[in-house]
């Protein structure tokens, strides 16, 4: 199985995410949990980004939108509190950003390629409210 690509699998085919029962999902760390080989958390797809984003957490008020609303699972939250972004699921698509409601954001898009401490560096200052 491990080695059938997307378009080989029969109509209707299920892929199971986890090898073994797990109790609570909501509780149990990603790290912990019994992935299946046919899960995507085992393979890493964070190539196909162009973007990235960066978390800036001087300004971050830990309301966990990006973890909600990221459609990748890829923001990495503990004991409720923002702590990075898993790179190796993420895909780029920047609705993290758009959901973060800092003034700055704490979230923001940059090329992928770019020093994430040149990142940091550059990050815009708060907006002041138009009058
Ligand atoms: S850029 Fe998209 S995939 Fe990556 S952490 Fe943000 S919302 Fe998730
Ligand atoms: S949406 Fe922004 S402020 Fe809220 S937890 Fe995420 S990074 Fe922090």
């Amino acid at each position: 199985m491990a080695n059938k690509g997307w378009d080989e699998f029969d109509a209707g085919a299920i892929l199971f995410s986890f090898n073994d029962k797990v109790d609570n999902i909501a509780t149990t760390l990603a790290e912990d949990r019994p992935y299946s080989p046919s899960n995507s958390f085992t393979a890493s797809v964070g190539d196909w980004r162009i973007e990235k984003p960066i978390f800036n957490k001087d300004y971050c008020i830990d309301c966990q939108f990006c973890w909600i609303y990221c459609p990748d699972v890829s923001i990495i939250a503990r004991d409720k509190k923002m702590i990075g972004i898993d790179f190796d699921h993420c895909k780029g698509c920047g609705i993290c950003v758009e959901v973060c409601p800092t003034n700055p954001k704490s979230l923001l898009m940059f090329d992928e390629h770019k020093d994430d401490d040149e990142c940091l560096a550059g990050w815009p200052e708060k907006d002041e409210k138009e009058k």
